[in-house]
């Protein structure tokens, strides 16, 4: 996707991803491969996601791995969008912004695809899929069948 223009013919920039901030680059990056993976902290075991950070939130170690995770997971919560909050989101609306509480603890902010958004329901369960754009990649979650 690229850049495009809004519904009065004026070009707006599509809001992206900061991919070069450093602790990032690994996600993205496995994003790309279609992997979604979180922080792993090697002095406490626990796992922490985005955004990705230097050390760990829980006890600081800055000695951390990059360890892949399910993609599945439950609805937290979640907000309807009915009006687009950027001009490059317009003709998008309605569309729902969610937390996801993923398998392995972590939270993601994301989106739920594929369900009208009257559909997204607290507890809801859902998995990953992959939305490729030009330079990065996206992970999006959808309801499991
Ligand atoms: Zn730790």
């Amino acid at each position: 996707m690229s850049d495009s223009s809004d519904n009065r013919g004026r070009a707006v920039r599509k809001v992206k991803p900061f991919l070069d901030e450093l602790e990032a680059k690994p996600f993205w990056a496995n994003l790309r491969k279609h992997e979604l993976t979180a922080q792993r902290c090697r002095a406490c075991g626990k796992l922490f996601t985005f955004p990705p950070q230097g050390s760990c939130p829980h006890c600081l170690s800055p000695d951390y791995e990059w360890v892949p995770l399910s993609g599945k997971g439950k609805v937290y919560s979640f907000v309807s969008y009915n009006r687009a909050w950027h001009p490059s989101y317009e003709g998008k609306v309605p569309y729902n912004v969610s937390l996801v509480d993923l398998e392995e603890g972590p939270r993601l902010i994301s989106n739920v695809i594929d369900c009208p958004p009257e559909q997204v329901k607290v507890g809801m369960p859902v998995e990953v899929v992959y939305e490729d754009h030009e330079d990065y990649t996206l992970p999006k979650f959808r309801p499991v069948k």
